[in-house]
């Protein structure tokens, strides 16, 4: 490596994040000194990102940065916790020094957004691949789980789903298909509108690339919320997940989801509507919440309320249709002409 591991460790990382008063020892030593507050749980989340399969080979390197800790933060925000710490597992192809200054703005931007403090790491030679593990704390026994819906609990979301997978569409379009990670983006690919707007498209390239993690509402939300999970992985595919760990059956209004502009403008609404409910990346958390708490939580702002937990299992889709009637679908295998309506 032209630059020493030392070096390059001094160099991007040493002053990466925010210093902070609870970090007894950081970078430099065999392992961090942190000192968690007293009386708090401590919440440790780990996410990995591969290059080819979480984001395409040669994004933007401050992307790969802001989303290697967003995707993590994202955890943490759906356990109700303020994130204090992160740890960095960089393997890199080699030493590209300007790529290393992107990535460890791209990281370090979120988290002196944040207030989380890089307190250590490894750096390996190896695929291009970014390991990071953030430290939170939540009040005693007030961490949001999977598991605590109820029937009769409202669905919320928070944000517009469906706008990342949508701009990784965008970003596979241009690059003419290579190194297509995503299953909704390459079906949306087809339902992107040739009349889009320049401007339209980078909006959602952007919700790709620099998702928001959803930190405020993730505390706000505690002592609220009966069940919380961030949506990594597609909509329904999480909400299934949501209403397992809670034993309960979901239903999904699809009439009632909320849809961005730029999703609407810049593709057809079958393809909108795929990635709003099977897209991954977007980082929104879903949650529930029970009618006692309803009146708060609808008055957040950024929150929209997309269906209920019932009494069974699975997910079922339901809409209005032009007569008035409700008709309800189940969610697994249901082809996306029942979603087309
Ligand atoms: P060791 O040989 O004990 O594993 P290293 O030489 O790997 O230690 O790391 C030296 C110090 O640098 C440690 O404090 C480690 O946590 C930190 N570190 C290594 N890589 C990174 C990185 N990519 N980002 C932040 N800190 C790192
Ligand atoms: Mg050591």
């Amino acid at each position: 490596m032209a630059l020493g591991e030392f070096e390059l460790i001094d160099r991007f990382f040493r002053d990466c994040g925010t210093p902070r008063a609870d970090v007894v020892l950081g970078v430099g030593d065999d392992g961090a000194l942190l000192r968690p507050p007293p009386g708090a749980d401590l919440v440790a989340v780990s996410d990995t990102l591969v290059e080819g399969v979480h984001f395409p080979v040669g994004g933007p390197a401050a992307s790969i940065g802001h989303r290697a800790l967003a995707v993590n933060l994202s955890d943490i925000a759906a356990m109700g916790a303020t994130p204090r710490w992160a740890l960095l597992s960089l393997t890199l192809p080699r030493v590209d020094e300007p790529w290393l200054a992107g990535f460890a703005r791209g990281f370090g931007a979120l988290a002196r957004e944040h207030g989380v403090a890089l307190v250590g790491g490894d750096t390996t030679r190896g695929p291009l691949t970014l390991g990071v593990q953030v430290l939170g704390t939540v009040p005693a026994g007030e961490g949001l789980r999977r598991s605590g819906g109820r029937p009769g609990d409202a669905l919320f979301v928070t944000g517009t789903p469906g706008d990342a997978a949508a701009g990784l569409a965008v970003i596979m379009a241009a690059a003419g298909a290579a190194g297509a990670p995503g299953a909704a983006a390459d079906h949306a690919m087809a339902g992107l509108r040739a009349d889009a707007s320049a401007d339209t498209l980078e909006a959602l390239r952007q919700r790709f690339l620099f998702p928001t993690p959803r930190l405020g509402e993730g505390e706000a939300l505690r002592g609220l919320a009966s069940a919380c999970i961030d949506i990594s992985d597609g909509l329904v595919g999480d909400l299934g997940k949501l209403a397992a760990a809670s034993r309960c059956a979901a239903v999904l209004d699809l009439d009632a989801l909320p849809s961005s502009a730029s999703l609407a403008a810049g593709f057809t609404p079958e393809a909108a509507l795929r990635c709003t409910l099977e897209g991954g990346d977007d980082y929104e958390l879903l949650l529930a919440v029970p009618s006692a708490h309803l009146a708060r939580v609808a008055a957040m702002p950024g929150l929209t309320r997309i269906g209920e937990l019932r009494a069974g299992t699975g997910v079922t889709l339901r809409r209005r249709a032009a007569d008035g009637t409700l008709t309800e679908t189940p969610a697994a295998g249901a082809g996306f002409d029942h979603f087309a309506g």
